[in-house]
Protein backbone atom coordinates (compact mmCIF):
# COMPACT_ATOMS: atom_id res chain seq x y z
CA UNK A 1 0.00 0.00 0.00
CA UNK A 2 1.05 3.24 -0.77
CA UNK A 3 1.54 5.92 2.46
CA UNK A 4 -1.95 6.95 3.15
CA UNK A 5 -3.21 10.35 3.75
CA UNK A 6 -5.85 10.43 6.20
CA UNK A 7 -7.74 13.32 7.71
CA UNK A 8 -9.77 14.07 10.89
CA UNK A 9 -12.28 17.42 10.14
CA UNK A 10 -14.15 18.18 12.81
CA UNK A 11 -16.10 21.52 12.77
CA UNK A 12 -14.72 23.80 15.15
CA UNK A 13 -18.32 24.38 16.88
CA UNK A 14 -17.78 22.76 20.30
CA UNK A 15 -15.17 20.85 22.32
CA UNK A 16 -13.78 17.44 20.68
CA UNK A 17 -15.14 14.84 22.93
CA UNK A 18 -14.28 11.44 23.65
CA UNK A 19 -16.43 9.97 20.74
CA UNK A 20 -14.82 12.42 18.16
CA UNK A 21 -11.72 11.57 19.67
CA UNK A 22 -12.34 8.42 18.36
CA UNK A 23 -12.36 9.23 14.27
CA UNK A 24 -9.55 11.31 15.05
CA UNK A 25 -7.28 8.68 16.27
CA UNK A 26 -8.68 5.84 13.99
CA UNK A 27 -7.14 7.98 11.53
CA UNK A 28 -3.67 9.79 13.17
CA UNK A 29 -2.82 5.60 14.37
CA UNK A 30 -3.59 4.19 11.26
CA UNK A 31 -1.13 6.77 9.40
CA UNK A 32 1.32 6.54 12.02
CA UNK A 33 1.17 2.52 11.65
CA UNK A 34 1.61 2.84 7.70
CA UNK A 35 3.83 5.95 7.61
CA UNK A 36 1.61 8.29 6.17
CA UNK A 37 0.49 11.98 6.89
CA UNK A 38 -2.30 12.90 9.40
CA UNK A 39 -4.03 15.81 8.55
CA UNK A 40 -6.56 18.43 10.62
CA UNK A 41 -9.18 19.68 8.48
CA UNK A 42 -11.27 22.65 10.44
CA UNK A 43 -14.55 22.53 8.54
CA UNK A 44 -15.12 25.99 9.46
CA UNK A 45 -17.49 27.32 6.68
CA UNK A 46 -20.33 28.10 8.78
CA UNK A 47 -19.02 31.36 10.25
CA UNK A 48 -21.64 31.50 12.76
CA UNK A 49 -21.10 28.57 14.51
CA UNK A 50 -17.88 28.35 14.01
CA UNK A 51 -15.24 29.28 16.96
CA UNK A 52 -11.49 29.22 16.52
CA UNK A 53 -11.08 28.56 20.77
CA UNK A 54 -12.50 25.44 19.55
CA UNK A 55 -10.25 24.69 16.41
CA UNK A 56 -7.19 25.94 18.73
CA UNK A 57 -8.88 23.63 21.41
CA UNK A 58 -9.18 20.94 19.39
CA UNK A 59 -4.95 21.12 18.72
CA UNK A 60 -4.43 21.10 22.27
CA UNK A 61 -6.67 18.23 22.73
CA UNK A 62 -4.64 16.18 19.74
CA UNK A 63 -1.22 16.73 21.33
CA UNK A 64 -2.45 15.74 24.74
CA UNK A 65 -3.55 12.78 22.66
CA UNK A 66 -0.26 12.38 21.69
CA UNK A 67 -1.74 12.32 18.11
CA UNK A 68 -0.83 15.99 16.87
CA UNK A 69 -1.48 16.31 13.27
CA UNK A 70 1.00 16.85 10.71
CA UNK A 71 -0.60 19.04 8.77
CA UNK A 72 -3.80 21.92 9.46
CA UNK A 73 -6.14 23.32 7.12
CA UNK A 74 -9.08 25.37 7.35
CA UNK A 75 -12.07 25.47 4.86
CA UNK A 76 -12.52 29.22 5.58
CA UNK A 77 -9.32 29.70 3.81
CA UNK A 78 -9.93 27.98 0.97
CA UNK A 79 -12.93 29.30 -0.56
CA UNK A 80 -11.64 30.00 -4.14
CA UNK A 81 -11.06 26.34 -4.41
CA UNK A 82 -15.05 25.40 -3.46
CA UNK A 83 -15.69 28.47 -5.86
CA UNK A 84 -13.72 26.76 -8.66
CA UNK A 85 -15.43 23.83 -7.67
CA UNK A 86 -18.87 24.57 -8.12
CA UNK A 87 -18.71 26.69 -11.25
CA UNK A 88 -17.40 23.52 -12.44
CA UNK A 89 -20.58 21.56 -11.81
CA UNK A 90 -22.68 24.51 -12.82
CA UNK A 91 -20.84 24.34 -16.35
CA UNK A 92 -21.37 20.83 -16.30
CA UNK A 93 -25.59 21.22 -15.42
CA UNK A 94 -25.16 19.59 -12.15
CA UNK A 95 -25.92 22.27 -9.70
CA UNK A 96 -28.67 24.16 -10.14
CA UNK A 97 -30.19 27.24 -8.65
CA UNK A 98 -33.65 26.94 -6.46
CA UNK A 99 -35.41 30.12 -4.73
CA UNK A 100 -37.71 27.92 -2.57
CA UNK A 101 -37.55 29.68 1.32
CA UNK A 102 -37.52 27.52 4.15
CA UNK A 103 -41.12 27.86 4.93
CA UNK A 104 -41.80 26.60 1.41
CA UNK A 105 -39.49 23.80 1.70
CA UNK A 106 -41.24 22.85 4.70
CA UNK A 107 -44.94 23.45 3.58
CA UNK A 108 -44.13 21.10 1.10
CA UNK A 109 -42.23 18.40 3.19
CA UNK A 110 -45.53 18.52 5.22
CA UNK A 111 -48.40 18.02 2.46
CA UNK A 112 -45.81 15.15 0.39
CA UNK A 113 -45.31 13.71 4.22
CA UNK A 114 -49.39 14.19 4.84
CA UNK A 115 -49.93 11.69 1.22
CA UNK A 116 -47.59 9.63 2.06
CA UNK A 117 -45.10 9.90 -0.56
CA UNK A 118 -41.27 10.32 1.03
CA UNK A 119 -40.03 14.26 1.81
CA UNK A 120 -38.17 14.18 -1.50
CA UNK A 121 -37.29 18.18 -2.80
CA UNK A 122 -39.22 17.74 -5.97
CA UNK A 123 -36.86 19.78 -8.21
CA UNK A 124 -39.44 22.11 -8.85
CA UNK A 125 -36.79 24.79 -9.40
CA UNK A 126 -35.31 22.64 -12.75
CA UNK A 127 -38.73 23.41 -14.21
CA UNK A 128 -38.17 27.11 -13.84
CA UNK A 129 -38.12 29.35 -17.30
CA UNK A 130 -35.45 31.62 -17.82
CA UNK A 131 -37.92 34.51 -16.97
CA UNK A 132 -39.82 32.83 -13.90
CA UNK A 133 -35.84 32.76 -12.95
CA UNK A 134 -35.35 36.63 -13.73
CA UNK A 135 -38.72 37.13 -11.80
CA UNK A 136 -37.76 35.75 -8.94
CA UNK A 137 -34.57 37.32 -8.90
CA UNK A 138 -35.93 40.86 -9.63
CA UNK A 139 -38.21 40.25 -6.25
CA UNK A 140 -34.60 39.81 -4.82
CA UNK A 141 -34.64 35.93 -4.32
CA UNK A 142 -31.28 34.87 -4.00
CA UNK A 143 -31.06 31.40 -4.91
CA UNK A 144 -29.40 28.20 -3.21
CA UNK A 145 -27.65 25.67 -5.01
CA UNK A 146 -28.61 22.00 -5.32
CA UNK A 147 -26.43 18.89 -6.99
CA UNK A 148 -28.34 17.31 -9.36
CA UNK A 149 -28.02 13.53 -7.94
CA UNK A 150 -28.30 10.49 -10.79
CA UNK A 151 -31.20 8.23 -9.79
CA UNK A 152 -28.95 5.37 -9.49
CA UNK A 153 -27.46 3.11 -6.69
CA UNK A 154 -23.81 3.67 -5.37
CA UNK A 155 -21.56 1.00 -4.78
CA UNK A 156 -18.20 0.66 -3.11
CA UNK A 157 -16.44 -1.51 -0.98
CA UNK A 158 -15.91 0.20 2.67
CA UNK A 159 -13.29 -0.51 4.94
CA UNK A 160 -15.25 -1.30 7.46
CA UNK A 161 -18.25 -2.56 6.41
CA UNK A 162 -17.34 -4.43 3.11
CA UNK A 163 -19.72 -4.54 -0.07
CA UNK A 164 -21.99 -1.26 0.84
CA UNK A 165 -23.93 0.41 -1.47
CA UNK A 166 -26.96 3.37 -0.95
CA UNK A 167 -29.64 4.13 -3.65
CA UNK A 168 -29.68 7.93 -4.58
CA UNK A 169 -33.25 7.81 -6.18
CA UNK A 170 -34.59 8.28 -2.85
CA UNK A 171 -32.38 11.37 -1.78
CA UNK A 172 -33.39 14.91 -2.23
CA UNK A 173 -30.67 16.93 -4.57
CA UNK A 174 -28.40 18.13 -1.77
CA UNK A 175 -28.05 21.91 -1.49
CA UNK A 176 -24.01 22.59 -1.99
CA UNK A 177 -23.95 26.36 -1.59
CA UNK A 178 -26.43 28.65 0.67
CA UNK A 179 -28.01 31.94 -0.64
CA UNK A 180 -25.64 33.75 1.01
CA UNK A 181 -23.11 31.93 -1.37
CA UNK A 182 -21.33 30.10 1.88
CA UNK A 183 -20.89 26.32 1.74
CA UNK A 184 -22.37 23.40 3.34
CA UNK A 185 -20.31 20.51 4.69
CA UNK A 186 -20.97 18.57 1.13
CA UNK A 187 -18.96 20.18 -1.32
CA UNK A 188 -16.08 21.81 0.23
CA UNK A 189 -15.29 18.28 2.21
CA UNK A 190 -14.93 17.03 -1.47
CA UNK A 191 -12.71 19.37 -2.75
CA UNK A 192 -10.40 19.01 0.07
CA UNK A 193 -10.01 15.24 0.28
CA UNK A 194 -9.11 15.72 -3.61
CA UNK A 195 -6.50 18.83 -3.42
CA UNK A 196 -5.16 17.28 0.21
CA UNK A 197 -5.12 13.76 -1.85
CA UNK A 198 -6.41 11.55 1.09
CA UNK A 199 -6.49 8.38 0.57
CA UNK A 200 -8.84 7.41 2.96
CA UNK A 201 -11.69 9.08 3.93
CA UNK A 202 -12.09 7.56 7.68
CA UNK A 203 -15.11 8.59 9.60
CA UNK A 204 -18.32 8.30 11.34
CA UNK A 205 -21.05 6.14 9.88
CA UNK A 206 -23.50 8.75 10.19
CA UNK A 207 -21.57 9.83 6.95
CA UNK A 208 -22.77 6.50 4.73
CA UNK A 209 -25.30 8.14 2.84
CA UNK A 210 -23.35 11.31 2.35
CA UNK A 211 -20.65 8.80 0.72
CA UNK A 212 -22.77 8.01 -1.76
CA UNK A 213 -24.00 11.81 -2.72
CA UNK A 214 -20.05 12.43 -2.45
CA UNK A 215 -19.19 9.68 -4.74
CA UNK A 216 -21.26 11.24 -7.64
CA UNK A 217 -20.00 14.51 -7.12
CA UNK A 218 -16.06 12.90 -7.38
CA UNK A 219 -17.29 11.63 -10.14
CA UNK A 220 -18.81 14.81 -11.49
CA UNK A 221 -16.15 16.65 -11.26
CA UNK A 222 -13.73 13.78 -12.76
CA UNK A 223 -11.61 13.40 -10.17
CA UNK A 224 -10.18 10.14 -8.13
CA UNK A 225 -12.16 8.20 -5.47
CA UNK A 226 -10.35 7.89 -2.11
CA UNK A 227 -11.40 4.49 -0.32
CA UNK A 228 -14.25 4.97 2.27
CA UNK A 229 -14.35 3.55 5.73
CA UNK A 230 -17.21 4.11 7.88
CA UNK A 231 -16.82 3.16 11.85
CA UNK A 232 -19.58 2.61 14.56
CA UNK A 233 -20.48 6.20 16.67
CA UNK A 234 -19.54 5.89 20.56
CA UNK A 235 -23.06 6.46 22.27
CA UNK A 236 -23.28 6.36 26.04
CA UNK A 237 -23.71 3.46 28.00
CA UNK A 238 -27.44 3.94 27.49
CA UNK A 239 -27.17 4.14 23.85
CA UNK A 240 -27.40 7.97 23.33
CA UNK A 241 -25.47 9.85 21.12
CA UNK A 242 -22.96 11.83 22.33
CA UNK A 243 -22.90 16.02 21.68
CA UNK A 244 -20.65 18.01 21.76
CA UNK A 245 -23.07 19.97 23.91
CA UNK A 246 -22.48 17.12 26.70
CA UNK A 247 -19.11 19.05 27.86
CA UNK A 248 -17.95 16.36 30.85
CA UNK A 249 -17.17 14.13 27.90
CA UNK A 250 -15.17 16.36 26.27
CA UNK A 251 -11.21 16.25 25.86
CA UNK A 252 -10.86 19.06 27.67
CA UNK A 253 -12.63 17.90 30.42
CA UNK A 254 -11.43 14.94 31.10
CA UNK A 255 -7.86 16.53 30.73
CA UNK A 256 -8.47 18.97 33.59
CA UNK A 257 -10.34 15.42 35.19
CA UNK A 258 -6.60 14.40 35.60
CA UNK A 259 -7.60 11.65 33.48
CA UNK A 260 -4.46 9.54 30.96
CA UNK A 261 -4.49 10.31 27.91
CA UNK A 262 -3.45 6.61 26.58
CA UNK A 263 -5.96 5.55 29.00
CA UNK A 264 -8.93 7.95 26.71
CA UNK A 265 -6.72 7.29 23.41
CA UNK A 266 -7.18 3.01 24.46
CA UNK A 267 -10.69 3.46 25.32
CA UNK A 268 -11.87 5.58 22.56
CA UNK A 269 -10.41 3.33 20.30
CA UNK A 270 -10.62 -0.56 21.49
CA UNK A 271 -14.16 -0.41 22.21
CA UNK A 272 -16.85 -1.60 19.85
CA UNK A 273 -14.03 -3.63 18.23
CA UNK A 274 -13.16 -7.12 17.87
CA UNK A 275 -10.73 -6.42 20.98
CA UNK A 276 -11.12 -6.21 24.52
CA UNK A 277 -10.66 -2.68 26.01
CA UNK A 278 -7.34 -2.88 27.87
CA UNK A 279 -4.23 -1.03 28.54
CA UNK A 280 -1.84 -0.63 26.00
CA UNK A 281 1.91 0.55 26.48
CA UNK A 282 1.66 2.76 24.46
CA UNK A 283 0.09 4.48 21.15
CA UNK A 284 2.48 2.30 18.67
CA UNK A 285 0.72 -0.96 20.50
CA UNK A 286 -2.74 0.84 20.11
CA UNK A 287 -2.39 1.40 16.46
CA UNK A 288 -1.20 -2.21 15.90
CA UNK A 289 -4.41 -3.18 17.41
CA UNK A 290 -6.57 -1.26 14.71
CA UNK A 291 -8.37 -3.75 11.95
CA UNK A 292 -10.52 -1.99 10.14
CA UNK A 293 -12.85 -5.37 9.01
CA UNK A 294 -13.30 -6.12 12.75
CA UNK A 295 -15.08 -3.10 14.00
CA UNK A 296 -18.70 -3.89 15.26
CA UNK A 297 -21.69 -2.60 13.67
CA UNK A 298 -23.38 -1.77 16.67
CA UNK A 299 -22.97 1.25 18.10
CA UNK A 300 -19.69 1.34 20.05
CA UNK A 301 -21.08 1.80 23.71
CA UNK A 302 -19.00 4.01 26.19
CA UNK A 303 -19.10 2.99 29.71
CA UNK A 304 -17.26 5.67 32.16
CA UNK A 305 -16.83 3.07 34.81
CA UNK A 306 -14.60 1.38 32.49
CA UNK A 307 -12.67 4.55 31.59
CA UNK A 308 -12.21 5.02 35.37
CA UNK A 309 -10.48 1.60 35.73
CA UNK A 310 -8.69 1.62 32.32
CA UNK A 311 -7.12 4.79 33.92
CA UNK A 312 -6.31 3.65 37.25
CA UNK A 313 -4.43 0.19 35.94
CA UNK A 314 -2.37 2.84 33.89
CA UNK A 315 -1.76 5.06 37.33
CA UNK A 316 -1.17 2.02 39.20
CA UNK A 317 1.39 0.55 36.89
CA UNK A 318 3.41 3.99 36.08
CA UNK A 319 6.60 4.18 37.37
CA UNK A 320 7.88 7.31 38.79
CA UNK A 321 9.52 8.83 36.39
CA UNK A 322 6.66 9.36 34.27
CA UNK A 323 4.81 10.72 37.12
CA UNK A 324 7.86 13.43 38.45
CA UNK A 325 6.64 16.31 36.72
CA UNK A 326 3.23 16.24 36.64
CA UNK A 327 3.10 15.63 40.46
CA UNK A 328 5.45 18.90 40.77
CA UNK A 329 3.15 20.47 38.56
CA UNK A 330 0.26 20.27 41.13
CA UNK A 331 2.64 21.03 43.89
CA UNK A 332 3.69 17.45 45.09
CA UNK A 333 7.06 17.35 46.53
CA UNK A 334 7.09 13.67 47.08
CA UNK A 335 10.01 11.18 45.89
CA UNK A 336 9.65 7.70 44.27
CA UNK A 337 9.15 5.45 47.65
CA UNK A 338 5.83 8.36 47.73
CA UNK A 339 5.11 7.56 44.46
CA UNK A 340 5.14 3.97 44.54
CA UNK A 341 3.66 3.84 48.34
CA UNK A 342 0.45 6.05 46.96
CA UNK A 343 -0.06 4.87 43.08
CA UNK A 344 -2.07 1.98 43.69
CA UNK A 345 -4.93 3.75 45.77
CA UNK A 346 -5.22 6.08 42.86
CA UNK A 347 -7.67 6.38 40.46
CA UNK A 348 -6.51 9.38 38.51
CA UNK A 349 -2.95 10.73 39.18
CA UNK A 350 -3.89 13.91 41.10
CA UNK A 351 -5.62 12.23 44.05
CA UNK A 352 -2.14 12.43 44.97
CA UNK A 353 -2.46 15.47 46.58
CA UNK A 354 -4.70 13.99 49.26
CA UNK A 355 -1.89 11.55 50.57
CA UNK A 356 1.16 14.14 49.78
CA UNK A 357 -1.20 16.00 52.25
CA UNK A 358 -1.44 12.96 54.56
CA UNK A 359 2.40 12.82 54.53
CA UNK A 360 3.21 16.45 54.10
CA UNK A 361 0.40 17.57 56.98
CA UNK A 362 -1.01 19.57 58.72
CA UNK A 363 -3.68 17.12 59.50
CA UNK A 364 -6.87 16.63 62.19
CA UNK A 365 -6.01 13.18 63.83
CA UNK A 366 -9.11 11.08 64.39
CA UNK A 367 -8.36 9.77 68.11
CA UNK A 368 -10.68 7.07 68.63
CA UNK A 369 -9.38 5.67 72.45
CA UNK A 370 -6.98 8.35 73.93
CA UNK A 371 -5.73 5.26 75.81
CA UNK A 372 -4.26 3.01 73.23
CA UNK A 373 -3.09 5.68 71.17
CA UNK A 374 -1.32 7.16 74.43
CA UNK A 375 0.24 3.77 74.64
CA UNK A 376 1.20 2.80 70.69
CA UNK A 377 2.80 6.49 71.19
CA UNK A 378 5.32 5.36 73.85
CA UNK A 379 6.06 2.45 71.54
CA UNK A 380 6.99 4.20 68.87
CA UNK A 381 10.72 2.83 67.65
CA UNK A 382 12.52 5.26 67.33
CA UNK A 383 14.81 6.93 64.38
CA UNK A 384 15.72 6.30 61.59
CA UNK A 385 12.67 4.94 60.26
CA UNK A 386 12.34 2.46 56.97
CA UNK A 387 9.52 0.50 55.73
CA UNK A 388 10.35 -2.62 58.65
CA UNK A 389 9.53 0.45 61.00
CA UNK A 390 5.78 -0.19 61.17
CA UNK A 391 5.58 -4.22 61.52
CA UNK A 392 8.69 -3.82 64.30
CA UNK A 393 5.91 -1.18 66.10
CA UNK A 394 2.49 -2.90 65.63
CA UNK A 395 3.39 -6.06 67.01
CA UNK A 396 5.03 -4.37 70.26
CA UNK A 397 1.74 -2.40 70.39
CA UNK A 398 -0.26 -5.94 69.77
CA UNK A 399 1.77 -7.30 72.94
CA UNK A 400 1.13 -4.21 75.24
CA UNK A 401 -2.33 -4.57 74.61
CA UNK A 402 -3.88 -7.58 73.17
CA UNK A 403 -5.25 -6.10 70.02
CA UNK A 404 -5.29 -7.39 66.73
CA UNK A 405 -6.56 -6.94 63.33
CA UNK A 406 -8.71 -3.98 62.94
CA UNK A 407 -9.16 -3.20 66.33
CA UNK A 408 -5.34 -2.37 66.49
CA UNK A 409 -4.74 -1.21 62.41
CA UNK A 410 -7.67 1.34 62.36
CA UNK A 411 -7.26 3.35 65.42
CA UNK A 412 -3.53 3.88 64.72
CA UNK A 413 -4.77 4.83 60.92
CA UNK A 414 -7.10 7.09 61.70
CA UNK A 415 -4.90 9.21 64.35
CA UNK A 416 -1.67 8.82 61.74
CA UNK A 417 -3.90 9.82 58.57
CA UNK A 418 -7.56 10.79 59.45
CA UNK A 419 -8.98 8.39 57.39
CA UNK A 420 -10.13 5.28 57.36
CA UNK A 421 -8.48 4.02 53.94
CA UNK A 422 -5.55 4.74 52.60
CA UNK A 423 -2.07 3.52 51.15
CA UNK A 424 0.01 0.86 53.10
CA UNK A 425 0.74 2.80 56.36
CA UNK A 426 4.40 0.68 56.19
CA UNK A 427 5.28 2.76 53.48
CA UNK A 428 3.40 5.59 54.78
CA UNK A 429 5.08 5.71 57.98
CA UNK A 430 8.36 6.20 57.16
CA UNK A 431 7.42 9.35 54.72
CA UNK A 432 5.16 10.87 57.54
CA UNK A 433 8.01 10.82 59.84
CA UNK A 434 8.45 10.48 63.71
CA UNK A 435 8.11 13.94 64.43
CA UNK A 436 4.41 14.24 62.79
CA UNK A 437 3.84 10.67 64.17
CA UNK A 438 4.10 11.74 67.20
CA UNK A 439 2.15 14.69 67.58
CA UNK A 440 -1.01 13.00 65.66
CA UNK A 441 -0.84 10.37 67.82
CA UNK A 442 -0.79 12.77 70.89
CA UNK A 443 -4.55 14.09 69.33
CA UNK A 444 -2.32 17.43 68.16
CA UNK A 445 -2.91 18.43 63.93
CA UNK A 446 0.36 18.58 62.29
N1 LIG B 1 -17.19 17.93 9.59
C1 LIG B 1 -17.71 16.62 9.33
C2 LIG B 1 -18.13 16.01 10.65
O1 LIG B 1 -17.65 16.46 11.68
C3 LIG B 1 -16.63 15.79 8.68
C4 LIG B 1 -17.07 14.53 8.12
C5 LIG B 1 -15.97 13.90 7.28
O2 LIG B 1 -15.06 13.36 7.87
O3 LIG B 1 -16.05 14.00 6.06
O4 LIG B 1 -18.95 15.14 10.70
Amino acid sequence: MSKPIVRFAPSPTGLIHIGNARQALMNALFARREGGVFVLRFDDTDLVRSKREYADATEVDLAWLGTPPDIVVRQSERVELYDEAADKLRNGGRLYPCYETAEELEFRRKRQLARGLPPIYDRAALKLTEEEREKLEAEGRKPHWRFRLDHRVIHWTDMVRGESHVDCSSLSDPILVREDGTYLYTLPSIVDDVDLKISHVIRGEDHVTNTAVQIQIFEALGTHLPLFGHINLLTTASGEGLSKRLGHLSLTSLREAGMEPLAVAALAVLVGTAESVRPVADLNELASLIDFTHISRAPAKFDEHELDQLNARLVHEMPYEKARDRLKKLGIDGDEAFWLAVRTNLTRLPEAKQWWTVVQGPLSPVIVDKGFTEVALKLLPSAPWDVSTWKAWTEAVKAETGLKGKALFMPLRLALTGLEHGPELAALLPLIGPEKAKARLSGQSA
